[in-house]
């Protein structure tokens, strides 16, 4: 939306994006550092996002579903980039024409990019392994029968072996330690040709676990964005979303004033309401009304009653009032704001924050330089 039109401004720091490229990157060596952005990049815009990451040097890219392989390819013609929904049925030529690599993740999978390999091979393909989500990837039964039939992959050229963490973020999670042990059973048991394929594993928050998790190439997303990888640690990585609401209206009520629907919010003194021009219907969740806080020149103040579908309302009363009039703006996000406070204050994670974020914003791409 326009500038001078929208209710509120969304700043996408893409130079503070690259930067935090370089430290995963860095962190990771020697291993290869990919990047995950589906979702459209986690909500921050794959137009802008995916030239960024390709400008600081990432060369291999993982996305949801083959639509966004499409966009993403129209975007980076000399990327590589992987469909970690694997393959959907009838779409084998669209993988081909844009040069789209699945993640095999099941038997199924397999056999599909097999019978399209036989005519139109040798295809490249990752193949994942579940090492413990039950979610996608080969369960050891049907590594099993892989290992049994490995003429099923004469035609596929298999890159990288992958599997995904369920509990990186809580580094003392002896789930950690499971998952990687079972990889390496895994891999033990996988057909010959594969026992020596690259393998990936980590995620974000795996980088941090430390170089038993990199193996040879690791696929970060929040971290990329601004998110904490550790849970409850210092936020390492530098801040890239900053949302800023504009204000509408300020007014200064008594004590015992109702705001917002259902009257949930009563003033205790004579107070100054101050009303945003944000709401669930831009992805400022309705569970944030009484709980998130915002900032004006770095000073919080509350979110008083409900969320509204465009509105909030904030109690500014220890604001000076020069700073709270009717066109100013008040930190939603960033800032005095962490984006991972508002998601715990939202009861979600930074993930469900950024890719919630609204389509009604002013979006502005800051390109500071590296
Ligand atoms: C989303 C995703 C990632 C990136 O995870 P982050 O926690 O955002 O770093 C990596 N691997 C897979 C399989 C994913 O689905």
């Amino acid at each position: 939306m326009e500038r001078k039109l929208a209710g509120a401004h969304l700043t996408i720091n893409l130079g503070a994006l690259k930067e935090n490229y370089c430290l995963l990157r860095d962190k990771a060596a020697p291993a290869e550092c990919a990047a995950s952005v589906k979702a459209n990049a986690y909500g921050l815009g794959i137009e802008k996002v995916g030239p960024a990451l390709y400008a600081a040097g990432c060369r291999r890219f993982f996305v949801a579903l083959p639509g966004e392989g499409v966009t993403l390819r129209a975007l980076l013609p000399d990327a590589k980039i992987h469909i970690l929904a694997g393959l959907l049925p009838d779409t084998e030529e669209i993988y081909l024409a844009h040069r789209l690599d699945p993640v095999l993740n099941s038997l199924h999978d397999i056999r599909q990019w097999a019978a399209f390999a036989k005519t139109r091979g040798p295809l490249h393909a990752l193949l994942h392994l579940d090492t413990g989500m039950t979610r996608l990837g080969l369960l050891e039964a049907e590594i099993r029968e892989l290992a049994a039939a490995p003429e099923l992959l004469n035609n596929i050229e298999i890159d990288f072996v992958m599997s995904h963490l369920s509990c990186a973020d809580v580094a003392d999670d002896p789930m950690n330690r499971e998952q990687l042990e079972k990889l390496e059973f895994f891999r033990s048991i996988l057909p010959k040709k594969l026992r020596n394929t690259p393998v990936s594993f980590a995620n974000s928050a795996g980088i941090f676990l430390g170089p038993d998790y990199h193996f040879d190439m690791v696929r970060p997303g929040i971290a990329l964005f601004g998110g904490n990888p550790h849970a409850g640690a210092p936020n390492p990585m530098r801040e890239v979303v900053h949302l800023r609401g504009r204000i509408l209206r300020v007014a200064d009520v008594d004590s015992e004033f109702p705001v917002g629907y259902g009257a949930t919010f009563r003033t205790e003194g004579s107070s100054r309401i101050a009303t945003v021009s944000v709401g669930y219907a831009d992805g400022y969740f309705r569970v944030l009304g009484n709980k998130a806080e915002c900032a004006i020149n770095n000073i919080k103040v509350p979110v008083v009653g409900r969320v509204s579908m465009d509105i909030i309302t904030v109690d500014v009363s220890k604001v000076p009032a020069g700073d709270c009039a009717p066109g100013a703006f008040v930190d939603l996000i960033g800032g005095a704001v962490p984006l991972d406070e508002v998601a715990v204050h939202a009861d979600t994670i930074p993930y469900e924050v950024l890719t919630a974020l609204g389509s009604r914003y002013y979006r502005e791409y800051l390109d500071a330089a590296v």
